[in-house]
């Protein structure tokens, strides 16, 4: 029977690894029990998870404010209504990606029937980090919730506010014999990482990515790592450099540039830095003002850690725009680097900040080789007015994502399964990529004993029988 309690169940000490293993093994329990498999059941908790988001939205708000200075405009269109989206078009759709799928089936084995089923895997931990700390834990939480499974929430330490608040509402909103928040930090994540998982989905950088992978070896755990670094955006002359601009801005700006695929680095193709610089100077005013510390709609550095990372990547180029940081604030103004070369620190790393420097190449060729040479980013992004550029980036690059005049909204696309390539992660997600990763698509072959036509495959083999 398919309940939904809403009494909340007693708190679990992140510090204490023998409550994690209990808990875990709780929720195995729960998922061997089958309570997380019926489709109403999934549905009923994408409903509470959906009330959720409505419910309490004015909390989720104040606390994304009180982590990363999120507008609540931000705050909704990024994350709450995000996952709100995610749920509907999920809702919606369930029923026929659930749907066994029937293929053919060889003469040789007629009659017969043969199709595919989708199970849910066991039990599932997903670990998300603190840059959209509601989207990035509930966003997959959809899909496993849809796919069938029991699951564990660890949402980042680094995002405080958000991560209590999920514990004390995720608990209460759905089914705590089956869905649990596990908060804390390293400690807490080790002590689950050495739990028996079905799936792993871990959201953050590459140096954890290695430590959790490491972990699933244990169990031979699958996982899907959702990784970032360096996207690139090319810009080719002849493209609208002021709507470049705008769009540039809008996609690095938000969330002050803490966006895993926010464009990390402007490729100015042929001698377009110049006016494209100005025109980010000018985009950047236009959306924030002259004093972008006084606008409602700019975000802050999550951290001192942070903020003193980025500030050093300042002197990597010319400020062109911005430059002005208040650590007190945790602000770094929208900045733009210009006369940035590709042997400086802020093209050693992911900025993950709200600088945008812009290196120069020749052509397009030169682009390509740039990008080529180095990780396979999570997201490249051209404005061209070109279909033989768009068709050269297709063919002759790698990335997570492409999107062409437009960037990070690719994930505004349902259907679009969002993941990353080589060091940008392994796996997808969202709409029926998440059906994928939370299941397991299992082969059925169904052969009725009635007639046993497979007479003719058994020994002894007889001449008559070889020639058929
Ligand atoms: P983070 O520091 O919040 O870490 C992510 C999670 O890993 C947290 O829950 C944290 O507690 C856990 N963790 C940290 N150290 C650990 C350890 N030693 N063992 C086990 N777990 C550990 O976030 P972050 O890594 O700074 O996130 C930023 C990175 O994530 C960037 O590279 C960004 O591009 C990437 N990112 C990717 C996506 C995506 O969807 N592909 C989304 C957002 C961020």
């Amino acid at each position: 029977q398919a309940t939904v309690q809403t009494a909340a169940p007693a708190p679990i000490d992140g510090d204490s690894a023998a409550e994690i293993s209990a808990l875990v093994r709780g929720l195995r329990a729960a998922f061997a029990s089958g309570r997380t498999k019926p489709v109403a059941w999934r549905r009923a908790q994408l409903r509470r998870l959906r009330a959720l988001l409505v419910e309490e939205r004015p909390a989720l708000e104040k606390a994304l404010k009180a982590d990363l200075g999120k507008s609540p405009v931000e705050a909704h269109t990024t994350e709450i209504g995000f996952v709100v989206n995610e749920i509907d078009h999920t809702l919606k759709h369930l029923a026929s990606w659930l749907r066994p799928r029937r293929v053919p089936v060889p003469m040789a084995l007629a009659p017969a029937r043969a199709r595919t089923v989708r199970e849910p895997l066991g039990t599932v931990l997903i670990i998300s980090p603190w840059n959209y700390p509601v989207n990035l834990a509930l966003a997959p939480l959809v899909g496993a919730l849809a796919a069938g499974n029991a699951v564990v929430i660890k949402p980042s330490e680094l995002s405080p506010a958000t991560s209590a608040l999920l514990a004390d509402l995720v608990p209460r909103y759905l089914d705590p014999e089956a869905v649990a928040v596990v908060e804390g930090g390293v400690p807490e994540s080790t002590a689950l990482l050495e739990q028996h998982f079905d799936h792993i989905f871990y959201t953050g950088n590459g140096q954890v990515a290695r430590i959790v992978m490491a972990a699933a070896v244990k169990h031979l755990t699958p996982v899907t790592l959702e990784l970032g670094g360096k996207s690139p955006a090319i810009v080719e002359p002849g493209a609208d450099l002021a709507a470049t601009a705008r769009r540039l801005a809008w996609g690095k700006f938000t969330n002050a540039g803490q966006t895993c695929v926010a464009p990390d680095y402007v490729l100015a193709v042929g001698g377009t830095a110049d006016a494209l610089q100005r025109e980010l100077a000018a985009a950047i005013t236009e959306m924030f003002g002259e004093d972008p510390k006084a606008s409602g709609d700019y975000g802050r550095i999550v951290n001192e850690r942070h903020f003193d990372r980025l500030v050093a990547l300042l002197g990597s180029g010319t400020v062109v725009a911005g430059g002005r940081h208040d650590r007190g604030d945790l602000y770094i103004a929208p900045t733009v680097l210009g006369d940035v070369t590709a042997d400086t620190p802020v093209m050693a790393e992911e900025i993950f900040g709200p600088i945008l420097p812009v290196v120069g190449v020749p052509d397009l060729d030169a682009a390509i080789a740039f990008v080529n040479e180095r990780d396979k980013p999570l997201a490249l992004y051209a404005f061209t007015e070109s279909e033989e550029t768009k068709r050269r980036l297709t063919t002759e690059t790698s990335s997570g994502g492409l999107a062409f005049g437009l960037p990070i909204a690719h994930l505004a696309v349902p259907d679009l399964p969002f993941g990353g390539v080589g060091e940008s992660g392994m796996g997808a997600y969202h709409s029926t990529a998440s059906i994928d990763t939370f299941s397991h698509t299992k082969s059925v072959l169904d052969k009725s004993l009635v007639l046993d036509t497979m007479r003719v495959a058994y020994a002894p083999i007889t001449d008559l029988k070889e020639k058929i």
